[in-house]
C-alpha cells in the first residue's frame, strides 16, 4: 500500500522538493510525517493534484513542512 502510494506521490516534481529531500529519498509526507532534517522555502505544493491526496480526502498542503493533517493545528 505504501509502495503503491509512493509511486503516486507528486512531491518529487514539486518546486518545493529540494536536494535534501531527494538525498533522503523522502516522499509521502502526508502519511509518514514531515521531513525530519530538511529546511524549506515554500515554492508551491503539488499535493492538491495528487491521487493520494484525493483518495484520502486530504484538505491541506505542505505536508513536507507541516506533517500529516492529523497533527496540524
Ligand atoms: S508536500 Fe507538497 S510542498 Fe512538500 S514536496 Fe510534497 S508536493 Fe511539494
Ligand atoms: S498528498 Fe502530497 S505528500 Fe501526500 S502523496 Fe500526494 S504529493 Fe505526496
Amino acid at each position: 500500500m505504501t509502495e503503491e502510494n509512493r509511486g503516486k506521490c507528486l512531491c518529487e516534481p514539486c518546486p518545493t522538493y529540494n536536494e535534501c529531500m531527494r538525498a533522503g529519498d523522502e516522499l509521502l509526507f502526508c502519511l509518514t510525517g514531515r521531513s525530519p532534517e530538511c529546511t524549506f522555502e515554500k515554492k508551491g505544493c503539488a499535493c492538491p493534484a495528487c491521487p493520494v491526496f484525493l483518495a484520502l480526502g486530504l484538505r491541506k498542503a505542505y505536508y513536507c513542512i507541516k506533517g500529516p493533517e492529523g497533527g496540524q493545528q
